[in-house]
């Protein structure tokens, strides 16, 4: 029997975008075409993605919390691995940040935004967003779509469940079965990117002519190189001051891990290969391995908060939106608990990025410009997402005296025979 080939969802989704440029470019003359009869599919698919956003974050950041059952007891390591992950996390928003605007990511093109039927909101400042992140009731803030509120409640609600033990099981279970579930959901939705990028694409060009996507490759380079700052400056220098490792022995453990998360574009996926490298080639006790590196794959994701926030300001300023500094920060906040609530598989970043849009008040329709071309942006950040977890357990591990320098050591020396 011949096997059925098929072609690989982001080679469809490439398809899509080009169906969609190739239909803006037909249609430029008759835009109402594109809009009465395309864009709905592509509504339909951003309707299903903004659908999955608060199930999705809601349980699974429930879930990841219950996963901590043994933080309580490791502690200490627990207390470190969670500092390493927020701060770094915080700083590759800033890098990705500070390089999105030195390159202008966005410049060089306007979107008219009345033409994308999108009503700039007042962005809220800075201190609000602060303020207002414990929601006062928290099923409001689930009806209204707060995300930051939905994070803190999720976190607050998690912890309560850890701490009642037996009794929050059930409630957990649930919460469990709902998160698989949108896992799922995702995955399916992610099938429907061809059509939703062409659905997308084609009022977008027929509105603005094919020119609107240059400024795309310029966010693809900001984002690649904030990338490799973020590995230079944070990781190589916190794996050698505080890991004290030699980076060159660091880098050539972390190589397959990384590869293999370039190729698949999934840090869950490519966790059995992580451990295997952080325990073989790094010399990470098993304990410190089988604790920081599946809380990584699930909440540590610097790549995706270097692609969003580069993505943000990409999007404001193609529709012309100026983000202030008080935004930046804002985006800086939302983009750090969302990548906590991103999931370790191909494709959720961008769900992620509708959120952090939407906590910004940017329109998310700007997605569409970014979306065609995921699996390029997906691929460098999954793999930094992954290296990143690697840094953190080479520095966990030696902080407690758990790290075996005698794994490279011994092969760094040569053989006398
Ligand atoms: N694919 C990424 C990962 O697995 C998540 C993302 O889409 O940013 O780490």
């Amino acid at each position: 029997m011949v096997k059925e080939k098929r072609l690989s969802l982001p080679f469809q989704i490439l398809i899509g975008l080009s169906l969609g440029i190739l239909a803006g470019i037909m249609l430029q003359n008759n835009p109402d075409v594109a809009d009465n009869f395309i864009k709905p599919l592509g509504t339909i698919f951003l309707n299903l993605i903004k659908l999955v956003i608060v199930p999705l974050v809601f349980s699974s950041l429930l879930v990841g919390i219950a996963d901590l059952d043994d933080a309580a007891k490791i502690g200490k390591i627990g207390l470190k691995t969670f500092i390493y992950f927020f701060c770094t996390t915080a700083i590759a928003l800033i890098i990705g940040l500070t390089v999105a605007n030195v390159f202008n990511v966005g410049s060089g093109f306007t979107l008219p935004v009345e033409d994308l039927a999108y009503e700039a909101k007042e962005a809220p400042k800075f201190i609000d967003t602060l303020v207002g992140i414990i929601p006062a009731n928290p099923l409001k803030s689930i009806i209204e779509g707060e995300m930051l509120q939905i994070i803190v409640f999720a976190l607050i609600l998690g912890a309560g469940l850890l701490a009642v033990g037996e009794k929050g099981k059930p409630v957990l279970t649930f919460f469990n079965g709902i998160a698989e579930a949108m896992y799922k959901v995702t995955d399916k939705i992610m099938k429907l990117a061809p059509i939703g990028v062409f659905g997308l694409m084609t009022p977008v060009i027929a509105h603005n002519g094919p020119q609107v996507l240059l400024p795309l490759s310029k966010a693809i380079l900001a984002v690649y190189f904030a990338c490799a700052l973020h590995v230079l400056l944070v990781y190589s220098s916190t794996v050698k001051i505080f890991g004290k490792m030699n980076l060159k022995q660091f880098y050539k453990g972390a190589f397959s891990p990384w590869l293999m998360a370039f190729t698949t574009s999934s840090s869950a996926g490519t966790l059995p290969v992580t451990m295997e490298a952080a325990e073989k080639e790094l010399g990470v006790s098993k304990p410190i391995a089988s604790f920081v590196l599946p809380l990584g794959a699930t909440i540590n994701m610097d790549g995706t908060a270097i692609y969003q926030g580069v993505c943000a300001l990409f999007i404001a300023q193609v529709y012309g939106l100026n983000l202030t500094i008080s935004q930046q920060l804002t985006i800086v906040l939302t983009a750090t608990l969302a990548s906590v609530g991103t999931a370790g598989v191909p494709g959720s970043g961008m769900i992620m990025l509708a959120m952090v849009l939407q906590g910004v008040g940017l329109p998310v329709e700007g997605i569409a410009l970014v979306a065609g071309v995921d699996r390029i942006f997906d691929m460098i950040r999954t793999s930094i997402n992954v290296v990143g977890d690697l840094a953190c357990a080479v520095i966990v591990a030696e902080s407690e005296n758990e790290l075996d320098h005698s794994v490279y050591l011994e092969e760094m020396t040569p053989s006398r025979e």
